[in-house]
């Protein structure tokens, strides 16, 4: 295609760069519009002119030799300066085109001015410097939450078996005066006991309520799951916690479809569910209100659970905040109107763990409100969504899988054997309680004296000696012996003739599941979670001995 030169002429005279042309020895012979304004002169003024007439620009274009010479030589490319007062930035490109004569060997200096993408360039790095920034500080603080919740998730832990070993102690010592010294002591000193017993149980309930926060934190929560009725266990719930509410003249309304169908799930965890939503309809509401309570199958794939009561209500801004562990909303004072005072307050741990065990149900939680509002009580629904066939790989074993049968058989196991005992003076079967800790052994020993014969061993190789000279019927073993550990312990007593099919129990204060796990690997029978009731202990070791009877008569 030809172009006429006059366009051409016009393209390049109103290009938005500026262009200049030089001649062989830097003599600026033309100068289009834009160089005209970038240099501040007309084309007539430049005309002529050596590069050195404009002096700002000629310092740049000198101050290095290369810079200037392939300037003229045509060769200089993509060349960034800043020039003039005004800092202007400029990119600059030079290329050889020639002349119209012979003797004319002319240079095109074509020069942008580049100074507003410079600065927004810079302004991005910069921006892009901040992002990084702000991204490496919500990294680091992302780490550092996280090992935050990791510590507090571990002081958890720590401080709560650290309290229920001093608690085995409380509760087990009290116990034993309640259940056997009645006569010897003043009822007076006797109330005193039984209050004591009862504060160690309430705070049994805490220290467990934050071993359970610290099991769904860390992904630990084992479920033990049957066919249960869902509509049963709500109903046993309601019926236990209506003395609390009927202390508030808080009535419970339940409206439970007939024919539910049977739920997969953990019975005591859904009964803990139930307790800890019931108990805050009760705590947060005034007296002589209502609660209802309505489970129903929704869409036929699941499980619809509403807890409403008449209290005071929850802001939206909180509906998430009251599944965080510890959250309470407000001060107490807002638990209490003019009308009455509320009995609110807690520990901030009762939804969280509804929230979690839900969860692992593979369900959903949520609460519904108007609002709190001083002095009205718009109250609060709460809604629970649970899937009919839950799809969810269940943490098991054995020895809890058929618990409440297996439970109630070793109860009857009990009683019967409690009575022959008595009637026939049977021999009692021995008991090796392998245990470091004086105390903890003392009070096994009160325990389990009237009905099984005591051996006791404070570490591992007395108790392997004890095991194989005097053949227990059972051992109980601290997982955490001192010197050879309880789990080599075990394995040992698992490998020889004598001692092969002693049935073996771990206990300790702690359930970590390698550790739980190890120990049914190294041939324990069970693993008692401390601390337990002394019934809980006797029907434990019933069910043990009970359980190796079985075997034999099958063997
Ligand atoms: P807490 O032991 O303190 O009751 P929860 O985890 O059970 O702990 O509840 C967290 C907070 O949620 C409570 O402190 C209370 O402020 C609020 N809340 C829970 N249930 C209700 C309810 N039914 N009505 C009003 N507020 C409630």
């Amino acid at each position: 295609m030809q172009f006429d030169v006059q366009i051409l002429a016009r393209i390049i005279e109103h290009a938005p760069t500026c262009i200049l042309l030089l001649e062989k020895d830097g003599v600026i012979v033309y100068a289009n519009l834009h160089g005209q304004k970038f240099f501040g002169f007309s084309k007539d003024e430049l005309a002529g002119k050596p590069l050195s007439f404009l002096p700002d620009f000629y310092d740049k274009l000198s101050a290095h030799d290369s810079t200037l010479k392939s300037v003229i030589d045509g060769t200089l490319k993509n060349s960034k300066i800043t020039c003039g007062s005004s800092n202007k930035v400029c990119m600059m490109n030079s290329i050889k085109i020639g002349g119209v004569g012979p003797d004319q060997d002319l240079t095109a200096l074509v020069i942008k001015d580049i100074t507003e993408e410079e600065v927004l360039h810079e302004q991005i790095e910069k921006k892009e410097l901040e992002i990084a920034k702000m991204n490496a500080e919500l990294i680091r603080s992302k780490a550092e939450l996280k090992k935050l919740s990791s510590l507090k998730s571990n002081f958890l832990s720590i401080a709560s078996h650290e309290l229920n070993t001093p608690l085995t102690s409380i509760k087990g010592y009290s116990d034993i005066i309640i259940d056997n010294m009645r006569e010897k002591i003043e009822p007076s000193v006797f109330r005193m006991i039984e209050s004591i017993s009862r504060a160690a149980d309430r705070l049994h309930k805490v220290v467990n309520n934050m071993l359970d926060v610290t099991k769904i934190e860390q992904n630990r929560l084992r479920l033990h799951p049957e066919p249960v009725d869902i509509g049963a266990i709500c109903k046993d719930c309601v019926e236990e916690i209506s003395q609390l509410a009927a202390k508030r003249k808080i009535t419970f309304i339940c409206g439970i479809a007939s024919d539910l169908p049977m739920f997969n799930g953990d019975r005591a965890r859904l009964y803990q569910v139930f307790t800890n939503l019931f108990s805050n309809a009760i705590k947060y509401s005034p007296d002589g209100s209502s609660v209802n309570v309505s489970i129903a199958v929704k869409h036929g794939n699941r499980f619809h659970i509403i807890v409403k009561d008449r209290g005071i209500g929850i802001d939206e801004e909180e509906h998430k905040n009251i599944f965080h562990p510890f959250y309470e909303v407000g001060s107490s004072n807002r638990h209490s109107t003019d009308f009455t005072k509320f009995m609110g307050g807690g520990s901030g741990l009762g939804l969280s763990i509804a929230k979690g065990v839900v969860e692992r149900h593979g369900g959903k939680i949520w609460v519904e409100s108007a609002g709190a509002e001083k002095g009205n009580f718009p109250g609060s629904e709460f809604h629970i969504l649970l899937p009919l066939h839950a799809n969810i790989t269940w943490d098991d074993d054995d020895t809890k899988s058929n618990g409440t049968k297996r439970l109630l058989e070793a109860d009857a196991a009990f009683s019967e054997s409690r009575d022959s005992t008595s009637q026939q003076e049977q021999v009692k079967p021995k008991v090796l309680f392998i245990d470091p800790d004086k105390e903890g052994v003392e009070i096994a020993s009160m325990i389990l004296e009237d009905v099984f014969d005591i051996i006791t061993a404070p570490n591992g190789e007395q108790g392997l000696k004890l095991a194989f000279h005097q053949a227990p019927a059972l051992i109980l073993m601290d997982a955490h012996l001192p010197g050879l550990d309880s789990w080599r312990v075990c394995r040992i007593l698992r490998s020889q003739e004598e001692t092969r099919d002693i049935p073996i129990a771990f206990f300790s204060d702690n359930a970590k599941d390698d550790e739980v796990k190890r120990s049914f690997e190294s041939g324990a029978n069970d693993f008692i979670v401390k601390p337990f009731s002394p019934k809980e202990l006797v029907e434990k070791i019933w069910r043990l001995l009970m359980d190796k009877q079985e075997e034999e008569t099958f063997r």
